[in-house]
């Protein structure tokens, strides 16, 4: 998608701190951290959010959950704990408007918000 800054991403015309890569995922740094560790884990192709991620079918989702626990080991986070969460739509405050998840962890997080 033409104005999508993370196809731009994906197409590699923005650069970023990628962290892991397959046919159907790209995770990378977020670039404006919210824990120590902040990574963002993007289908390729561009679904909005969640529900159309649903839509799309073909496992996407599966390969996304499987793309994160494969992170957070790669990250040292499997004993520790993490967050995984996404943002969908204009309640959640979705200001990007292709599906990732967030990948949080490195230090304790607050259990007031999930
Ligand atoms: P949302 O608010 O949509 O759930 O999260 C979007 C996230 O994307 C934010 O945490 C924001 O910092 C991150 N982000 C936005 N633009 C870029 C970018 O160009 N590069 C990287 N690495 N992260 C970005
Ligand atoms: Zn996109």
């Amino acid at each position: 998608m033409d104005d999508c800054v993370f196809c731009k991403i994906i197409e590699g015309s923005i650069p970023c701190d990628k962290v892991f890569e397959n046919d159907r995922v790209l995770a990378f740094r977020d670039i404006h951290p919210q824990a120590p560790v902040h990574i963002l884990i993007v289908p390729k192709p561009h679904v909005a959010n969640l529900m159309e991620g649903v839509a799309h079918g073909s496992g996407l989702l599966t390969n996304m959950m499987e793309a994160a626990a494969r992170i957070a080991a790669q990250e040292g986070l499997d004993q520790a704990g993490f967050r995984l969460l996404t943002n969908c739509g204009e309640s959640a405050g979705q200001s990007v408007l292709h599906l990732h998840f967030h990948l949080l962890g490195g230090r304790a997080l607050s259990t007031r918000m999930a």
